[in-house]
């Protein structure tokens, strides 16, 4: 995959991708050129079949627009942005549009890689449904809806999961009875896949080098959060397991946890399954610590002298620290460390942090760079230095649009191949 605009071989070649996102009350969209990688519009449906639905619609042009009301469901959503898209002159019925985009949260074991999705395919996203229960479901209603307004088109899903599916086999285990966790499909998958996709080749990329030869650990910080290994491109490790909720503190999620803790509170709290679900995903983590889950506030709390802010910020650098250590322990060598996502991006004090005393490690960041704001991927170490640390800002959007339009220009290119000798 490149960052450089793919020719489907004619200039009249549809060059167009929605990518689609979907909730299971919010359908995000973003249309793309693939010509020159721009963004032609982005938007968001939020609360559909709620009482008060919204729809916020900005064209490339600016001007943002909002709609109320009339989205029952998300076929009625998806014509909204339909009309939205039309009155900008990029209607969904435009000849421009190659494909849609859809991103999946699980694609289990057996998506490696993007697909166009036919029957078959959806009754396989369908059967993950126990592994994603919230997403799976709302990810395959946008996937239904666009396949009924756009039949001819190829709908390419883009799973979560796909980039780790080349973690070894040691690294995908958990060390639990091999029997019942082949029966119940329980391994560790992996989340954030196109997002640490894009940023550990972007990072090879601003090293000046090609993804084969580095190996980079990339900190993807945002609400949710999660940490990979990436050795010459290919993932070997990563943060989140089965679930999402392994790993690294997040905003509402805890992160690595003894197993017995869930027993625990079944047992001796009396909390049932339902509930200590909801505590660790939506009750623990930088939230369950200290009440916030926006970093912005937790240091601003934390500076001014709050105790709870400040252990919540201590708790959450150890463990990314210790998930720094483990995968320079996985990886040998390490080339780079990039961070990513809300917090990676943003947070000075977070990265400043998360390296302070690896020193030993080739690892630290110049005060002066680290500080500088910018949207831009930007090397935040000294001229020199072991290890690279720098700033991703990551683009799952975009990563979607190429990983689907690399594949539709594949298949059309693999059509006319076989179209050419009979005609
Ligand atoms: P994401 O999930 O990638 O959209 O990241 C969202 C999170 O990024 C928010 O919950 C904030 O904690 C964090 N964030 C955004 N902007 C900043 C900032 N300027 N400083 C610190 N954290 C930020």
């Amino acid at each position: 995959m490149t960052d450089s605009p793919t020719s489907l071989g004619s200039p009249d070649s549809p060059t167009r991708v929605l990518v689609l996102n979907s909730g299971s009350s919010s359908l995000k969209y973003q249309l793309l050129d693939m010509a020159d990688a721009s963004r032609l519009a982005v938007g968001l449906v939020e609360r559909i079949g709620e009482a008060d639905p919204r729809l916020v619609h900005t064209p490339r042009s600016g001007g943002k627009r909002e709609r109320t009301g009339g989205f029952a469901d998300h076929a009625a959503a998806l014509a909204a942005v339909s009309e939205e898209l039309a009155a900008d002159g990029l209607g969904l019925d435009s000849p421009a549009l190659a494909a849609f985009g859809h991103r999946v949260v699980h694609g289990g074991s057996r998506f490696g890689e993007p697909v166009v999705v036919d029957d078959g395919v959806e009754a396989e996203i369908e059967r993950l449904v126990p592994l994603a229960p919230l997403h799976n479901p709302a990810n395959l209603t946008g996937i239904r809806t666009a396949r009924e307004l756009r039949p001819d088109l190829p709908q390419v899903a883009v799973f979560d999961t796909a980039f780790h599916r080349t973690m070894p086999e040691y690294a995908a285990r958990y060390a639990i009875d091999v029997a019942t966790a082949d029966e119940h499909l329980i391994r560790r998958y992996g989340f954030h896949g196109t997002s640490h996709a894009y940023v550990s080749r972007k990072c090879a990329a601003l090293l000046g080098k090609d993804p084969a030869d580095v190996n980079v650990i990339v900190l993807h910080l945002g609400n949710g959060a999660s940490a990979s290994a990436v050795a010459g491109g290919r993932c070997v490790d990563t943060s989140m397991g089965m679930t999402p909720l392994e790993g690294l503190v997040m905003g509402t999620r805890s992160g690595d946890i003894d197993p017995a803790v869930p027993l625990h509170l079944q047992r001796a709290a009396g909390m049932s399954v339902d509930e200590t679900d909801e505590l660790l995903n939506k009750r623990s983590g930088l939230t369950g610590l200290c009440g916030d889950n926006d970093m912005r506030e937790i240091l601003r709390r934390s500076d001014a002298g709050d105790q709870r802010a400040r252990l919540a910020f201590d708790v959450y650098i150890h463990r990314l620290k210790k998930y720094i250590g483990a995968y320079a322990a996985v990886l040998g060598r390490v080339d780079a460390v990039a961070f990513t996502a809300g917090v990676g991006e943003n947070a000075a004090a977070v990265r400043e942090a998360a390296v302070a005393g690896l020193e030993p490690l080739g690892l630290s960041v110049d005060p002066e760079r680290n500080t500088v704001r910018s949207d831009e991927p930007r090397i935040i170490s000294q001229d020199g230095a072991r290890v690279v640390v720098a700033v991703v800002p990551t683009d799952e959007e975009l990563e979607i649009a190429q990983q689907t339009f690399a594949l539709v220009g594949t298949e059309n290119v693999r059509k006319n191949e076989i179209r050419t000798p009979l005609s």
